[in-house]
C-alpha cells in the first residue's frame, strides 16, 4: 500500500484509479468487515473514518442500533480540514458500540477480524480503522481514543496510532463518549504518515470549547537523529506477557544504540488508574447518551405513552456493554454514591496528572507498554471486568490528558504484532513524534 506521503502527489487521475483498485480490494476482503460501508467525498486521497465522526450526508451510527437511520447533518471540524488539505473521506470503519469496549465485539454491525490472524479480535474500539490500515485496505484513517481506542488497536493489529493532546484536535462533530477523555487522531503505516496527518486534523476550533489555542505543526521539522531522554517502567511491566516485556527489553537496548538516555521511573499502581477511569467514562457516557431517546436522533420504537418510547427505544437501540455502562454512570453519579465514587475518581485523576508532571520534569519522554499481551482470541476474555483490566497501560493516558504514539516493535512466538508506546508531556507531540522515529 502507498503511504499517505506519496499518496499526496498522486493526480486527479491516478486517485481516482487508485480508489476503484481500493473499492475491489475492500469488497475481496469483506470478510474482515473493518468497513461499515464505503462512500467516498470529493476527489483527494482516500482516508477511513470511524463511524462516530460526523462526515455530512453519511449514516453515521458510533457501532450502534439506536443510530440507524440517522444522516449527519454536518460535517466534524476534522472532517473540514482534511477536505482543505486534499484529503477524501473515504469509508467509515467498524467499532464498539460508542467506542466502548477493546475488541470491537460489541459493534451492531458485527466484529472485525485481525488481518494477522482471522481468529484473533483487531483490539477497540478503533478496530475498524486498525484492520483497514493493517490489511491495506486504507492508505491511513482516523480513529478516536478515550482510554486507548487508538493505540490498542494499532498495537493488535502492527500499525501505527496515536492520541494527542487533549484539545489538540477539535471535538467538534465527534461522537461523544467521555467529552474529558476523547481525542480524535491518526492511525497510520508509519509515524511519518501519522505526524502528516496529525498536523491536518489538528489546530485551534472555535466550535469546541475545550480546544487549545495552539497551531504548531510538526511533520515539516521531523527529526530522528534528536536525543532524548526516556524514562521506562521496570515494576509497571511486571503486568505484561513475557512477549510483550522482551519486546520492550528490545526497544530499549534499541533506543539507547540510537543514542538516547535511559532512565528508570515509576507510576502508581494501575488499579487506581482503572478505577478512576471507569467511574469517570462511566459518569460522562450517561449524561452524553441521555440524547439518544428516540425522539432527536435515528431509531424510534413507539411504545404506548411517551415515557414508554423512551424505555423501548432504549432498551432495544443500545447493546448490553453500553446499558452497562449507563447503570454505572448512574450509580456513581448518584446521591449518597457521588463523594464516595465520583469525587474521589477526580481526586485520584488529579494525583495521576501530578505523578506526570514530575517525571516530565526531568525526563522528554516515557516507554510503555500499550496492552499486557498481543490481541487476544474471539471470547476469551470472558467478563466484563477483564476487559476493563487489559486498559491498565492506556488509560492514565487519558486522564493526565497527555500525547501517546502506538509503535509496532516486534512479533510474538504466535506472530502477532506487539506495540509500544511513547508518552509526551501535554503539547510535546514534537518530541512524541521525533522519538518514535527511533522505535520503528
Ligand atoms: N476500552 C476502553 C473503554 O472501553 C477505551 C475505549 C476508548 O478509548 N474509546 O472505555
Amino acid at each position: 500500500m502507498i503511504t499517505l506521503k506519496e499518496a499526496l502527489k498522486l493526480n486527479k487521475d491516478e486517485l481516482a484509479k487508485f480508489k476503484e483498485e481500493l473499492k475491489t480490494n475492500i469488497e475481496k476482503n469483506a470478510d474482515i468487515n473493518a468497513y461499515i460501508d464505503i462512500h467516498n467525498v470529493g476527489e483527494g486521497v482516500p482516508i477511513a473514518i470511524k463511524d462516530n465522526i460526523q462526515v455530512k450526508d453519511w449514516s453515521v451510527t458510533s457501532g450502534s442500533k439506536i443510530l440507524q437511520g440517522y444522516i449527519a447533518p454536518y460535517n466534524a471540524t476534522v472532517i473540514e480540514k482534511m477536505l482543505v488539505a486534499g484529503l477524501s473521506p473515504f469509508g467509515r470503519t467498524n467499532m464498539d458500540e460508542f467506542a466502548m469496549g477493546s475488541t470491537t465485539e460489541s459493534s451492531f454491525y458485527g466484529k472485525t477480524l485481525n488481518p494477522h490472524n482471522k481468529d484473533c479480535v483487531p483490539g477497540g474500539s478503533s478496530g475498524g480503522s486498525a484492520a483497514a490500515v493493517a490489511a491495506g485496505l486504507a492508505i491511513a484513517a482516523l480513529g478516536s481514543d478515550t482510554g486507548g481506542s487508538i493505540r490498542q488497536p494499532a498495537s493488535f493489529c502492527g500499525i501505527v496510532g496515536m492520541k494527542p493532546t487533549y484539545g489538540r484536535v477539535s471535538r467538534y462533530g465527534l461522537g461523544a463518549y467521555a467529552s474529558s477523555l476523547d481525542q480524535i487522531g491518526p492511525m497510520t503505516q508509519n509515524v511519518e504518515d501519522a505526524a502528516i496527518l496529525y498536523d491536518i486534523i489538528s489546530g485551534h476550533d472555535e466550535k469546541d470549547s475545550t480546544s487549545a489555542n495552539k497551531n504548531d505543526k510538526v511533520s515539516d521539522k521531523l527529526n530522528a537523529s534528536r536525543k532524548l531522554k526516556i524514562a521506562v517502567l521496570p515494576k509497571h511491566i511486571q503486568n505484561a506477557s513475557d512477549d510483550v516485556k522482551k519486546a520492550y527489553e528490545l526497544a530499549i537496548t534499541a533506543l539507547k544504540n540510537a543514542g538516547h538516555e535511559i532512565v528508570e521511573a515509576e507510576l502508581m499502581d494501575a488499579k487506581f488508574d482503572i478505577s478512576a477511569y471507569y467511574i469517570t467514562a462511566t459518569a460522562e457516557a450517561t449524561t452524553n447518551l441521555a440524547r439518544y431517546d428516540g425522539i432527536r436522533y435515528g431509531n424510534r420504537v413507539v411504545g404506548k405513552d411517551l415515557n414508554d418510547t423512551f424505555i423501548q427505544t432504549r432498551s432495544q437501540g443500545f447493546g448490553d456493554e453500553v446499558k452497562r455502562r449507563i447503570l454505572l454512570g448512574n450509580f456513581v453519579l448518584s446521591s449518597g454514591y457521588y463523594e464516595a465514587y465520583y469525587v474521589k475518581a477526580q481526586k485520584t485523576r488529579h494525583l495521576i496528572k501530578e505523578q506526570y508532571s514530575k517525571i516530565f520534569e526531568n525526563v522528554d519522554l516515557i516507554l510503555s507498554p500499550v496492552a499486557p499481551t498481543t490481541a487476544n482470541k474471539f471470547g476469551e476474555l470472558s467478563t466484563p471486568m477483564e476487559m476493563y483490566l487489559s486498559d491498565l497501560y492506556t488509560i492514565s493516558v487519558n486522564l493526565a490528558g497527555l500525547p501517546a504514539i502506538s509503535v509496532p516493535v516486534a512479533k510474538s512466538s504466535e506472530g502477532m504484532p506487539i506495540g509500544l508506546q511513547l508518552i509526551a508531556n501535554a503539547y510535546e507531540e514534537q518530541t512524541l513524534f521525533d522519538g518514535a522515529l527511533s522505535l520503528e
